[in-house]
């Protein structure tokens, strides 16, 4: 308990960080993409074309635009793990957020793999739905990727005691003892660049510990991957008060 206090500690003190990376990066990186984007259009209309430019027209440009996408990606998970809008409190139904997921993502997922769905009756929880949301489409994508030639995702709702169980299990890759010790860590990943950022889990376990919940893995290497989720039906009352201060008692600045 003590050792999750420290990370939790860690995490939070690293999203402020993020928060205030995101944001210095953010203004300069729109100013170069529209300069970027403006030079690429007019180099395209420039007839006929000085041959010594051509490089930059086919190669140079575009590659300049793809490494400035992958940045803007960069900084919007970024600033999704620092919560910069955490959302309000509300009652939601869990289901209705998986439901959400899954259309989102409809092509990357179920194109791919076969999912299998297992939704228990749960009662309404406490909590941020966008956000309950978003957990279950980095699941699913992660899952997904870990299947590239095919395969199964199982996903499955039910209720233990007072809380909602979540679990998504694939008959992917799975993962070695040393990638599951580091898998919640900020920009860890395994994807070539331009596939993963590393901030999916970074960002679903900031979710789900600032709902009190926990999330846990179970995984071999060619054997899948089990990820449950663990929600309480109502968050305990210290995070519904800090939810308040935020709000209408906070005094203006
Ligand atoms: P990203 O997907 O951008 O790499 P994540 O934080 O979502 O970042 O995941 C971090 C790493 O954890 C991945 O690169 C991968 O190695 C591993 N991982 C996550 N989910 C799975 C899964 N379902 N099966 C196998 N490996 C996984
Ligand atoms: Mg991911």
């Amino acid at each position: 308990a003590h050792r999750r206090a420290r990370e939790q500690e860690r995490l939070s003190s690293l999203g402020m960080l993020a928060a205030g990376v995101a944001h210095e990066i953010n203004n300069p990186m729109s100013y170069v993409k529209s300069n970027v984007n403006a030079l690429l259009m007019d180099l395209r209309a420039l007839q006929p074309l000085p041959p010594e430019l051509r490089e930059y027209v086919d190669d140079v440009l575009p590659a300049t635009a793809d490494g400035i996408r992958r940045v803007v990606a960069i900084v919007a998970d970024l600033r999704r793990f620092a919560r910069g809008d955490p959302g309000a409190l509300e009652e939601y139904d869990l289901n209705e957020e998986i439901a959400v997921a899954l259309r989102i993502t409809r092509t990357q997922v179920q194109s791919r793999c076969e999912v299998e769905v297992t939704l228990a009756d749960l009662p309404r929880l406490l909590g941020r739905p966008g956000q309950l949301a978003q957990v279950v489409v980095n699941l699913l994508m992660n899952a997904a990727q870990a299947m590239p030639d095919g395969g199964r995702i199982q996903l499955s709702t039910r209720m233990e005691a007072d809380e909602a169980v979540l679990c998504v299990r694939d008959t992917g890759i799975g993962m070695t003892p040393e990638v599951q010790a580091r898998l919640f860590q900020p920009f860890f990943t395994t994807k070539p660049a331009g596939e993963g950022t590393g901030m999916g889990l970074a960002v679903v376990h900031g979710i789900i510990t600032s709902h009190q919940g926990h999330i846990h893995v179970e995984s071999a290497p060619r054997n899948g991957t089990c990820f449950t989720v663990r929600l309480p039906r109502v968050p305990p009352l210290g995070l519904r008060l800090a939810d308040l201060s935020d709000g209408p008692l906070t005094p203006p600045s």
